[in-house]
């Protein structure tokens, strides 16, 4: 018999590289989006696809019913929540119900039919970090009265939840705190800083540096991603454990920018606009407990990965204007 997956977020940008995958390989694909932030589009060539199967709903909602669908599934990916600060900002209590009441609902379906369980938080989990690179041991520092904490502390406390479900009723709960991920995939507008270099530049926009842009982030290529994500799924070793996924090669929001700019041989210019509140100042993972237990670390370094999402933006930009 087929394997049965469960993927909530499906029409997201990490969901549906998961649908494709997992369809590819022979799974039973169960998605769920209530495309708040999701596109339909992303997962339109599956929508009919033989052992797919959509259902547009919130599962963050209190009263959300178990579908005899669920029944017999093999693995639960609860990877829906907004994750760009522009869109997690727009729906605040909609982020923080998917990652708490959302995470509650979905470890219940991974209990009921002892499933293996992912759920995607997030390195915002460790805050404007003061401790540098960031073990998952680091506890983080994060403000619960601000912009980000709609997003931060759901994800802090949906972590809760999966270590209750794993310690109370021995479900296979997994834990995998996402650092930036990046690449085409990303809507055009989503705000975060790659795709809006790479469209900035592309368009002989100004590209948007927010503060002096020493700030810094790691970043990972979605494929790199994804494999990650198998992985901790397949694995028994990840079983109640948080594991950090990321690129550590860290790069500053200014290099960044000058990689793009160069990268596409773009007239941009490169302006400062105001740092918004609560930006973490740098960000990189310690990703040895991936090396060790998902025998994991990524393959696509920043230039090669800027490189394929450029070349993808400008395709699509290409037919656009045609
Ligand atoms: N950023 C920027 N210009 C932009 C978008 C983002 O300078 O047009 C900066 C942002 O202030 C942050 C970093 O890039 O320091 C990464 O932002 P993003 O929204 O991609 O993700 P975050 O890591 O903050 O969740």
């Amino acid at each position: 018999m087929k394997k049965k997956a469960i993927i909530t977020g499906a029409a997201g940008f990490l969901g549906s590289h998961l649908v494709k995958e997992l369809l590819n390989d022979g799974f039973q694909v169960i998605g769920i989006d209530n495309l708040c932030s999701g596109k339909i589009e992303n997962i339109a060539p599956y929508l009919h696809a033989p052992g797919f199967s959509f259902i547009r709903e919130d599962v963050g909602h209190r009263d959300f019913e178990y579908d005899p669908l669920f029944d017999e599934v093999d693995h639960v990916y609860h990877l829906a929540s907004p994750a760009s600060p522009k869109f997690y900002q727009k729906y605040p209590i909609e982020t923080i119900q998917v990652n708490t009441v959302g995470t509650h609902n979905m470890l219940e379906i991974a209990r009921r039919n002892d499933a293996s369980f992912l759920f995607t938080s997030t390195s915002e989990a460790y805050g404007d970090p003061e401790v540098h690179p960031q073990p998952e041991e680091y506890r983080g520092n994060v403000n619960t009265w601000g912009p980000r904490a709609c997003y931060d502390e759901s994800k802090r406390l949906g972590e809760a939840y999966c270590y209750e479900y794993n310690k109370q009723f021995g479900a296979r709960a997994k834990v995998v705190r996402l650092f930036n991920t990046y690449s085409a995939g990303l809507r055009n507008d989503d705000g975060r800083v790659i795709s809006n270099f790479v469209m900035q530049a592309l368009t002989g926009e100004d590209i948007t540096v927010y503060g002096d842009g020493s700030q810094t982030r790691s970043f990972c290529y979605v494929d790199d991603t994804i494999r990650a994500l198998r992985l901790a799924m397949e694995k028994d070793s990840a079983t109640g454990q948080i594991i950090n996924i990321g690129n550590p090669a860290e790069y500053s929001i200014l290099r960044v920018a000058e990689m793009i700019k160069s990268l596409t041989n773009s007239r941009s210019e490169i302006v400062f606009m105001p740092l918004p509140q609560d930006d973490p100042k740098v960000r990189r993972p310690v990703i040895t407990k991936a090396i060790e237990l998902l025998d994991w670390s990524p393959r696509i370094e920043l230039e090669e990965g800027l490189i394929r999402t450029i070349n993808t933006y400008k395709n699509q930009l290409c037919k656009i204007s045609i």
